[in-house]
């Protein structure tokens, strides 16, 4: 039988860094290292880091469990941003 999963509770759910046009400033997205999310045009897709939680597969071969999914899926719903957050890289002082 085939059960949802949550990507945030898979070991191939990685957070990147993304950055723009400046370069010590980034912002943080998600990807699935098994290269499962897929744009239409086949492109891999990477999603915005708050948005994790929402992830699921219906199914998922290559789904990879790291640990009991509650309450930990509850308390990230929780502790994740509700936007997109802009890091700044220190530079040495
Ligand atoms: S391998 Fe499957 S379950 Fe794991 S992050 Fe990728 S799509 Fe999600």
């Amino acid at each position: 039988m085939s059960e949802k999963v949550y990507c945030a509770n898979c070991l191939h759910c990685v957070v990147v860094r993304h950055f723009e046009a400046e370069q010590d400033k980034y912002i943080l997205r998600v990807k699935c290292n098994k290269k499962k999310w897929s744009k239409r045009s086949g492109e891999e897709k990477l999603y915005k880091y708050f948005t994790v939680a929402r992830r699921m597969q219906a199914d998922c071969d290559f789904y990879e469990e790291m640990g009991e999914i509650l309450p930990y899926i509850k308390n990230l719903k929780k502790e994740l941003p509700i936007k997109d957050e802009i890091y700044l890289i220190k530079s040495p002082s």
